[in-house]
């Protein structure tokens, strides 16, 4: 099921992404990883996790799951990457976020008919 919503978003996200192939697949490995692919199954549970209009709550909850558990961030909550835009799950999460729920609906419509 994981792999559903992966592949959705390497193709809604990682495709328009300046550090993808243009064919969704990513460029960056090793320390430059990027933290969508990296963190997914917490981000599709911290993404699932919110039902807002607004993009506050999503973004509080990805820095409370996620954002703290990676290596970029400081204790004090600051982010190198994202503060240079260079984290691509920073730069495209309110597409990722439209994706998975995109996503997750398409999934509760097919299981109901
Ligand atoms: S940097 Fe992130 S958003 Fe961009 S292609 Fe790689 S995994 Fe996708
Ligand atoms: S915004 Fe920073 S702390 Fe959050 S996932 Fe991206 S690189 Fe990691």
């Amino acid at each position: 099921m994981i792999e559903y919503y992966w592949q959705a978003v390497q193709e809604k996200v990682c495709k328009k992404c300046i550090d993808g192939d243009g064919r969704g697949i990513c460029r960056l490995s090793g320390i430059d990883e990027c933290g969508l692919k990296l963190h997914f199954p917490k981000i599709l549970d911290t993404v699932l996790s919110v039902t807002s209009d607004t993009m506050e709550p999503y973004i509080e909850a990805l820095r409370k799951n996620v954002c703290s558990q990676c290596k970029h961030q400081s204790p004090d909550g600051k982010c190198s990457f994202r503060a240079s835009v260079d984290c691509g799950l920073d730069r495209y999460f309110p597409l990722i976020v439209e994706t998975i729920e995109e996503v997750h609906k398409k999934n509760i419509t097919e299981l109901l008919t």
